[in-house]
């Protein structure tokens, strides 16, 4: 017997075969898609389902994946923004993290998958520290991430087996890798060019060779971050001196990719480099507008991330697609520059490559893990539908999604959570994190 069967939905596969079916049926058995097609296939025909969801025409997709997020920043969403970056961060947000608990960062990574999974995405890649705890409220929750704490080395004698970075992958590995049938993967994670020397950079690449990971770090965010490699490194850019030191030979999820030069992007497409493009807060941040019309020409995996809410505000992926693609247009002064679907693919189908799953979730695809979401179309801003894909990307909000499934799993429905409390998610970040956040 199945154990779920969605009918009569609109669904975009994200499959290059045959993108969309219009009134067809996914159906779902131990966490896999079991079938996606038009109608039930006979050999499914007498079987029958555990539950069956009439869509009436709602659209169902894929899963959104966050390719780029710190969950745990909610905490500090709206607490300061308007400032400049280097003010924002070494006056603000630095002060705050340096006082955070482990219950306050735990507290804030409940509000986040809660957010993330009312909003449709249904895997994330994080950077942050507290990991192996957070894998715990992970994997009750359903939610699946790839989980890393990227590594800083900022002192003359860093010991890098004493850092809490390397500690935290050696658990992560132990623990938690691979765990909830594969939901949580452990990444390797440099913070950034700036915040380590390249003996660091050549450890975590050599840990992540090791135990075939995807390498997390942020990449040319800013023009003081590029300057400044400049001229600590005769002239190099980030991506240069991270290529020349063998960083890129292992897959790299690269957040921002904002300051590229042509051959940085040359460097990035040749070594399979994902850039993970975060419009809303590169804009937020007046960080500046990353080119990923001239990345997507030039063939780089081009996935999407939040960052974090502290710089967002918020989780809303559906936000970082339409931007992609808006941005794309206006900055090209060219309207067929990243369409629709090139859009969607960001979050969809290059997020699960960014993340090393491209086999596992992405595309609504028989025998992958059944990661769904569905999106309400009785909403005015949602009709008419000519075009499904347009109407997700152009028109959906976070909210419009009524439900969101993890390898077939309920995980909201409704507005209504099945694994995690909301209501309490959010008492104890008030009661928790707040204080600490303000100082008190
Ligand atoms: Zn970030």
């Amino acid at each position: 017997m199945l154990d779920l069967i969605i009918k009569n939905a609109n669904i975009i596969t994200m499959d290059e075969r045959r993108p969309v079916i219009r009134g067809g049926c996914v159906g779902i058995v131990g966490g896999k898609l079991a079938f996606v097609s038009e109608a039930v296939p006979a050999e499914h025909a007498q079987e029958g389902a555990k539950r069956t969801i009439n869509a009436k025409g709602n659209i169902v997709m894929p899963g959104l994946i966050n390719a780029h997020a710190h969950a745990a920043m909610c905490v500090m969403r709206g607490y300061a923004d308007d400032y400049r970056l280097d003010e924002w961060l070494f006056n603000k947000i630095f002060p705050v993290e340096g006082r955070l608990t482990r219950e306050a960062v735990l507290a804030g990574v409940r509000l986040g998958i809660a957010e993330m999974l009312a909003s449709g995405t249904t895997s994330f890649s994080d950077m942050y520290s507290n990991q192996p705890a957070a894998a715990g409220i992970i994997l009750k929750s359903g939610i699946r991430a790839n989980l890393s704490n990227g590594i800083i080395a900022l002192s003359e004698n860093f010991d890098i087996e004493a850092d809490r970075s390397t500690k935290e992958l050696a658990a992560l590995l132990r623990d938690h890798h691979l765990a909830g049938s594969g939901r949580i993967r452990a990444d390797a994670s440099i913070h950034a060019e700036y915040t380590s020397p390249p003996w660091v950079w050549e450890r975590v690449h050599a840990a992540a060779a090791e135990n075939g990971l995807v390498t997390h770090i942020h990449l040319c965010e800013t023009v003081k971050e590029a300057d400044e490699c400049k001229a600590r490194h005769g002239g190099k850019t980030p991506v240069e001196v991270f290529s020349e030191h063998g960083i890129f030979d292992t897959p790299v999820s690269a957040a921002h990719c904002v300051h590229l030069t042509e051959n940085d992007i040359r460097i990035l497409a040749e070594k399979k480099v994902t850039a993970v493009h975060c419009p809303v807060s590169n804009l937020k941040l007046a960080s500046g507008i990353a080119n990923i019309r001239r990345m997507a020409e030039l063939g780089v995996n081009i996935a999407l991330g939040t960052d974090g809410c502290a710089s967002n505000n918020d989780h809303d992926l559906f936000e970082e697609i339409k931007l992609a693609a808006l941005l794309a247009k206006g900055t090209s002064l060219d309207p067929t520059a990243i369409p629709a679907y090139e859009a969607l693919k960001m979050a969809t189908v290059n997020g699960a490559k960014a993340q090393g799953r491209e086999n596992e979730i992405g595309q609504l695809k028989e025998g992958f893990d059944a990661d769904l979401i569905m999106l309400d179309i009785n909403k005015p801003r949602m009709q008419p539908l000519y075009d499904p894909i347009a109407a997700a990307v152009y028109a959906a909000k976070g909210s419009d999604v009524c439900l969101t499934v993890v390898q077939g799993k309920i995980l909201y429905e409704n507005g209504e959570w099945t694994t995690v409390d909301v209501e309490k998610a959010i008492a104890e970040v008030k009661s928790i994190a707040v204080p600490i956040v303000l100082g008190r």
